[in-house]
């Protein structure tokens, strides 16, 4: 990916590409930001830069470099993933620091991708800051961490911090677009909604999107159009086996509830049970199930519990 495919965060970018013209880009880089603000990808990016042999603009996304750091494959890209145990403890800190000062293989610059540095302990971030504070020539330190400020002070203020903040659901499903042409508009845009613009949550969801919360969403949409109150019960009560499943059905139901309000105002090729919504139930009280499909689904992000969420919704949607 080049660094303009990269979405929203426009100042980020515009900083960033006019230290990739420079001739000074900095040895390391913190990128904070919430989850699924794209902090991976990002340094994915500076990683490919680095490595990239283009005499032009860089990261060509041609070039071998280029190549081998999207196939993973290149040796002078070291990737440390801060949430695998032991990843970020002193002694694997002192080998990157060794390491870094061995030449690069082949690239213009070494790059060492350290992420999810939340749990990194201030002892594991003083070894790190002796060759923060010393860095060798053509090393790039990336850091991500869900916000600089966990971070020892004395790390944060020997690199260049750049701040992720998420997209514009509109950003949003205009970027998912092209990665799920047969998604409507308004499906990407109600997903990004829910999900707080975190477009790594919305196509983990999509991707992952299983029979079987689509299977349990249709039943429980049965269930509420034949006013079967406690047939609903029981389905609601499996959304308590974890937040993700549940909120991979809610997401599910949305989708469906979608569809019932394009039968109800007579729009062809929708499923059966919208077709069947739609015979039985008034164009408003299928709104008012949308409504409240929407509403469950931001209670779910709060911190409910489990167990008492599926029993309220399936009062919600019987009202
Ligand atoms: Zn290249």
């Amino acid at each position: 990916m080049k660094l303009e495919e990269f979405v929203a965060n426009e100042t980020v970018k515009y900083e960033l590409s006019r230290a990739m013209q420079s001739d000074a880009f900095p040895h390391a880089l913190i990128i904070d930001g919430a989850r699924g603000t794209g902090k991976k990808t990002l340094a994915g990016i500076i990683a490919q830069f680095c490595v990239c042999l283009s005499d032009g603009e860089k990261p060509c996304g041609k070039c071998a470099g280029c190549l081998k750091a999207i196939h993973n494959s290149h040796p002078d890209i070291d990737i440390t993933d801060g949430t695998k145990p032991g990843a970020l403890s002193i002694e694997a800190v002192r080998k990157i620091r060794s390491d870094a000062f061995i030449k690069p293989n082949e690239a213009p610059k070494k790059a060492y991708l350290i992420l999810d540095c939340d749990k990194m302990l201030p002892a594991a971030q003083n070894a790190l800051l002796k060759i923060l504070e010393e860095p060798p020539a053509n090393v790039v330190f990336v850091i991500t961490v869900s916000s600089a400020n966990i971070l020892l002070q004395t790390v944060r203020s020997r690199t260049r911090i750049y701040t992720l903040y998420p997209p514009l659901p509109e950003q949003c499903a205009d970027y998912l677009q092209d990665k799920f042409p047969e998604k409507s508009f308004d499906e990407l845009l109600s997903a990004a909604k829910l999900s707080d613009g975190n477009i790594g949550e919305v196509i983990r969801a999509f991707e992952n999107g299983s029979e079987e919360t689509m299977l349990l969403a249709q039943d429980m949409m049965d269930a509420v159009i034949r006013r079967k109150e406690y047939e609903l019960l029981i389905l609601t009560s499996r959304l308590s086996s974890s937040r993700e499943f549940a909120s991979a059905v809610l997401r599910d139901l949305l989708e469906i509830s979608g569809e019932c309000i394009r039968a109800s105002v007579g729009i062809e090729g929708t499923s059966d049970i919208a077709v069947k919504a739609a015979e039985k139930l008034s164009p408003k009280k299928i709104y008012k199930i949308s409504e409240n499909i929407e509403k469950a689904a931001n209670v779910l992000k709060s911190n409910v519990n489990l167990n008492f969420f599926g029993t309220w919704l399936c009062s919600l949607l019987m009202s």
